[in-house]
């Protein structure tokens, strides 16, 4: 996201299959007639492309609780199905609120009926516990299955940097954008799993990217693949130089600045970035002016700022392979862009 898209994982389209086999799920119990029980028998109907020893685990090894689920969901009136069925398909949607222009958009996931809190239970099951070691989903090929670790093994460069905050990922957490309490449609989506730290992961917690009330629900909200934030935010230090730093981010877009500061209200960016760049500027020309005396260069305007271009070129290449690499570059850039702050260090 802060360092452009964030890419596919190399498992995408196993991820997606998972979504086909939670769609034929839903809509198969949506337009069930009524009075009928569905059992072990119909669900290997309904998902007979896949292993029979796969359906025989899903329906009985869960204490029940799947099969209570899709039950009372088969079970409902006819309009909690039409709104079990109209959420599912408007939230695979989600992509469309990103193209822009479109009037189109997504609601929460109703919560009023037992049936819709099933269907939110039996979707969201698919991630927790379905995702996770001990079970996977089959592999198109024989018994193999597919996991939530082989997913995240696939992001190479994003496991590393977080992609929401620019800090080391010491342990990769899988970040469901748009939380899965009120998307369940998109809890297995690959566009909507996000490898982050645990921090970012943390932080964010609930919180919804979208207005959900607003026409344009996305109009002031970033996504980490469909509308990263790459180059579109600087960082300001106030004061320039001081013992307390505190940080801005400021939108180049000044139509963005909303959307920068839901960013940064999501990730907690300033307090963060601002520790980290907590007496920066005063560290960085106390190393440059020692650079300056051993290679025999004197201190003038000029040569202060090729030095700190030449640190910021190299910031710059480090930026999402090294903690941190980016918001030094933007720094030093905040630096060379001050029309005071290298003037005042000569004497
Ligand atoms: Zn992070």
């Amino acid at each position: 996201m802060l360092h452009g898209r964030v890419r596919n994982s190399k498992r995408r389209v196993s991820l997606l299959r998972v979504v086909v086999m939670q769609r034929r799920l839903i809509l198969s119990l949506c337009d069930l007639p009524p009075r009928t029980r569905p059992n072990q028998a119909w669900l290997e109907r309904v998902w007979h492309n896949w292993p029979r020893s796969f359906v025989e685990r899903f329906w009985t090894n869960d204490k029940g609780k799947r099969a209570k689920w899709i039950r009372k969901i088969a079970k409902a009136e006819t309009a909690e199905k039409d709104s079990i069925r109209a959420s599912f398909e408007a939230q695979l949607r989600f992509k469309e609120l990103f193209d822009g222009g479109s009037s189109f958009s997504i609601p929460k996931w109703p919560n009023s009926s037992a049936s819709e809190k099933a269907a939110k239970s039996l979707l969201n099951s698919f991630y927790n516990p379905l995702f996770y070691e001990a079970n996977g989903f089959p592999e198109r090929k024989a018994e193999v299955t597919f996991k939530r670790s082989d997913f995240i093994a696939c992001f190479e460069s994003e496991r590393k940097i977080c992609p929401y905050c620019d800090n080391a990922v010491q342990l990769t957490k899988l970040d469901h954008y748009l939380p899965k309490d009120s998307f369940p449609a998109l809890s297995c989506h690959p566009d909507n799993l996000i490898p982050c730290c645990t921090d970012s992961n943390e932080t964010k917690g609930t919180m919804l990217p979208l207005d959900p009330a607003e026409r344009n629900q996305v109009e002031h909200w970033f996504h980490p693949r469909l509308r990263p934030t790459k180059d579109r935010f600087r960082i300001e230090l106030i004061p320039a130089i001081g013992p307390s730093q505190e940080i801005r981010v400021s939108a180049i877009d000044a139509s963005e600045q909303k959307a920068i500061d839901n960013f940064e209200k999501m990730f907690g960016l300033t307090k963060f970035w601002g520790a980290e760049l907590a007496g920066e500027a005063g560290l960085l020309f106390s190393e440059i002016e020692d650079e300056l005396k051993e290679y025999g260069e004197p201190k003038t305007e000029a040569n202060l700022r090729t030095r700190i271009e030449k640190r910021q070129i190299r910031e710059r290449l480090k930026t999402g392979k090294t903690a941190l690499a980016l918001v030094r570059a933007e720094f030093l850039g905040f630096v060379l862009s001050d029309k005071n702050l290298i003037a005042q260090q000569i004497p």
